[in-house]
């Protein structure tokens, strides 16, 4: 007889496992299928925790201490005497034992709030059954039912059939945190997320960056005003980001791999002791569903789902990065909590009109809600106001005043429609915005919201005085 659960969640990310925590305390019989396997065994916490935002954020803080102390001690008054070294085994040692310590406090956390874990692959196979191949050998089956089941399988890298990952000169994001050197020359394919942040780390620690990216536009997601502004200051910091860059192909040598592509100028040939490929990322929804379990998936394998992750199979739903949408930590857990609360008959929503954006570099990148193109294109009329850090003191004092918030209000009822920042530490700056998004605020409220000084958060405020020519600070247009 199957072990009978309430509901059986498969996939133990920020998704998976955030959303089996909340089904437990809301009284529900509880099972979480993963198979998250590192070198040294399995793990909880998915792509996020063993191989995305924690390690790569690690790496991020290291590299940026090594920058400031060869950049910017000097400024302070601060002498070294003597070379400041990076010793990567250190900085590779530190960052798994954080890894370690929040995946264990998360094994820890299922474990006290009664999750049953399962060690293995799991497969639905249709009417609430699942299928689990144990981790270590996979010919060991066993069947468990859920009246509810939780897909949640994540996501994995997208391979580029010009530049195949051989796990050696040519790796994916997971191999371009583990290296154990800094390598002198590093290529990147892709200038996204991935490509920019681990980029950051190993330009800041020495290595010359070269970034290859397909699009003329430079972070095409993003406020054009904010990814223009971004692009020199990546590029000031000695990122050489080469758009319109079309890879025809990768060959790796014993020490170096040479890539050749396709630019305006016509073809090029560069080489490179490491190359990254970081051209996005794909739902992992084939090993997860059975040939009968009456899922559907879109042609590029997300798993469909309606606004509150209903599959459209009775009690089956779908979460993260397996479905549509930004492919982020935090966007997943909402999406995992939703579902729990619906099972367990409480009324929720996400709401994904407010869902930050982050990019760690330096400086920081954050926005949430519409960029200006996307509200112009609308029809409706706004209003936009912008700030620079250069004036603010607490900026001053951090030697960091790149950057810009600029806030686009609709221009009649004064609505937040989005916010868009890049500058010093706007990944916490920008949750001011989302507060204030997320209460249907106008930018009045953000005006009349007392901010402490000297803050960054001065910055927001003025940009909100801005929106309608009342900055204090600075000249008004
Ligand atoms: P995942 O985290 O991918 O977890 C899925 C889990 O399901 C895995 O453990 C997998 O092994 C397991 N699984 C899959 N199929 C099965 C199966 N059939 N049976 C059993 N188990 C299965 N996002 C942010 O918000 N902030 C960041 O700073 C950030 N940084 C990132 C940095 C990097 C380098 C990368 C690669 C990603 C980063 N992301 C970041 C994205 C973030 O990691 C993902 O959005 C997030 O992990 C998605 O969560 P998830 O639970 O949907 O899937
Ligand atoms: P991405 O979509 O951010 O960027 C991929 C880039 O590669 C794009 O600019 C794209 O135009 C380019 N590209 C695609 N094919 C190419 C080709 N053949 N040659 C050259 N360039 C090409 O994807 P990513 O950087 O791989 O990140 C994957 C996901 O992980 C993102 O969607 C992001 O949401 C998530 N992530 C988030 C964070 C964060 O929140 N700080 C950090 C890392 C990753």
């Amino acid at each position: 007889m199957a072990d009978k659960f309430d509901v059986v969640v498969i996939g133990a990310g920020p998704a998976g496992y955030v959303s089996a925590i909340r089904c437990a305390q809301l009284g529900l019989n509880t099972a979480l299928v993963d198979n998250w396997l590192n070198p040294d065994g399995h793990a909880f916490g998915g792509t996020c925790l063993n191989a995305g935002c924690i390690p790569s954020k690690a790496l991020l803080e290291s590299s940026e201490m090594f920058h400031k102390s060869t950049h910017e001690f000097a400024a302070h008054g601060i002498e070294v005497d003597g070379k400041v070294k990076m010793d990567v085994g250190t900085m590779q040692a530190r960052k798994q034992k954080i890894v370690t310590g929040l995946t264990g406090g998360i094994a820890q956390l299922l474990k006290a709030n009664k999750v049953t874990p399962f060690k293995g692959t799991g497969t639905y196979t249709g009417n609430g059954k699942v299928e689990v191949a144990d981790i270590e050998d996979a010919k060991k089956k066993q069947t468990i039912e859920g009246k509810h089941v939780v897909l949640a399988g994540g996501s994995v890298p997208v391979e580029l059939k010009s530049a195949a990952f051989d796990g050696k000169q040519i790796v994916d994001s997971w191999g371009a945190l583990e290296f154990d050197k800094v390598p002198k020359r590093l290529g990147v394919i892709g200038a996204g997320v991935i490509g920019l942040e681990l980029g950051s780390v190993w330009k800041r620690l020495g290595a010359e960056v070269t970034l290859l990216e397909a699009q003329d536009e430079f972070l095409f997601m993003c406020d054009r005003q904010i990814a223009k502004e971004s692009l020199r200051y990546f590029k000031k910091h000695g990122l050489d980001i080469r758009l319109g860059a079309k890879v025809s192909g990768a060959k790796a040598g014993k020490s170096s791999v040479k890539v050749s592509y396709d630019d305006k100028d016509g073809k090029q040939e560069l080489e490179f002791d490491k190359l990254i490929v970081a051209v996005g990322r794909r739902p992992n929804s084939a090993p997860l569903l059975g040939k009968d379990s009456g899922v559907k998936t879109d042609e590029r394998g997300f798993v469909v789902v309606d606004d509150h992750c209903r599959t459209g199979v009775k009690n089956v739903w779908a979460i993260g990065d397996l479905v549509r949408g930004p492919m982020l930590a935090h966007k997943g857990s909402e999406e995992g909590v939703m579902v729990a609360e619906l099972i367990a008959g409480h009324h929720a929503e996400v709401n994904y009109n407010a869902i930050p954006s982050i990019m760690y570099t330096a400086p920081e990148l954050a926005w949430v809600g519409k960029t200006e193109e996307e509200v112009k294109k609308s029809g409706r009329a706004y209003k936009v106001g912008t700030f620079s850090f250069a004036p603010n003191g607490r900026a001053k004092a951090m030697e960091a005043g790149a950057g810009t918030v600029k806030i686009i209000a609709d221009k009649e009822h004064d609505t937040i429609l989005g916010v868009h920042m890049v500058g010093p530490l706007v990944s916490e700056l920008i949750m001011e915005a989302v507060v204030a998004m997320e209460f249907s605020g106008s930018a009045e409220d953000l005006q009349r919201i007392c901010h402490g000084h000297p803050t960054l958060a001065e910055v927001v405020h003025e940009a909100a005085l801005a929106v309608d020519g009342k900055a204090i600070h600075g000249i008004n247009k």
